[in-house]
């Protein structure tokens, strides 16, 4: 399997389809190859431009897959066609093969209420799941030790980290200094979709690319967000592509 990567205003996304991408992630748990799957979209980047820790994170990532119809977008315009990956549904898959080969998994994240539901559901959908450990995802510092030395002592080989961004990818950094041959995603919202306490998008808004905008009607909140960072996004993603466009000319040309 190869994994070509591109770049979206300085961020490596991973040219990948679905099936690579869980293959990829099944060959690194099984060779305990630590793994940090970022699941990016435009509101990442635009916040990783500004925090160097962030960035810095991202850039480590071992797989970087599509969430966002803005990232899949932006790689059109360089003519770079790719599918959009959700982080839900890849990190469902995940579930699905830790069903079937055993992996132990942990989940980290949402209100306690939604992680409790959310996991038996998991147990009900998937029998022979172990999942080793569990928490909600509102913990000070004194709580996150412990969550931490649980995990130590736990051993997962999968670790589902639900915080939000950037929360989760600053969670996950941390852990992954104590389970260096597991393999971390951050995961947003899932469990709350997991627990059905928030619906997914019909399909058809998945299809036409417009998941983000049916959840931005649903939760409008999200509306904000996504005002401050997307126009900006889709900005700096065009002129990108025309330089692109204009380097490949020039060296054409020399
Ligand atoms: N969350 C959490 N701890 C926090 C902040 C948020 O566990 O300190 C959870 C929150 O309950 C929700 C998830 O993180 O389940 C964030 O979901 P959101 O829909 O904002 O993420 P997205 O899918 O947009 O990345």
């Amino acid at each position: 399997m190869i994994k070509k990567r591109k770049n979206v205003l300085g961020y490596y996304v991973d040219i990948i389809d679905f099936d690579d991408a869980i293959r990829f992630l099944n060959e690194r748990i099984q060779n305990k190859k630590g793994t940090h799957v970022v699941t990016i979209n435009p509101e990442i980047i635009m916040a990783a431009k500004n925090d160097y820790e962030l960035s810095d994170i991202i850039k480590k990532a071992a797989l970087v897959v599509p969430d966002g119809t803005g990232i899949t977008w932006a790689l059109s315009l360089q003519n770079i066609q790719q599918v959009r990956i959700p982080g839900i549904d890849l990190a469902y898959s995940m579930l699905e093969c830790a069903n079937s080969l055993r992996y132990r998994v942990a989940l980290i994240g949402a209100k306690e209420e939604i992680i409790r539901h959310a996991e038996h559901n998991i147990r009900n959908e998937f029998k022979d799941i172990c999942i080793c450990y569990s928490h909600n995802g509102y913990f000070g510092i004194e709580k996150e030790k412990e969550i931490i030395s649980n995990l130590e002592e736990n051993n997962p080989n999968l670790v589902l980290v639900a915080l939000g961004s950037p929360k989760q990818e600053f969670f996950i950094q941390k852990l992954k200094r104590i389970l260096p041959e597991a393999t971390f995603m951050g995961i947003g919202g899932s469990f709350d979709v997991w627990a059905g306490a928030v619906e997914r998008a019909p399909e058809f808004y998945r299809t036409i690319g417009c998941e983000w905008m049916y959840r931005a009607i649903k939760q409008p909140q999200r509306f904000k967000r996504i005002c401050k960072t997307l126009p900006m996004f889709a900005i700096e993603a065009i002129i990108e592509s025309v330089a692109l466009k204009f380097d490949k000319k020039e060296n054409k040309n020399v």
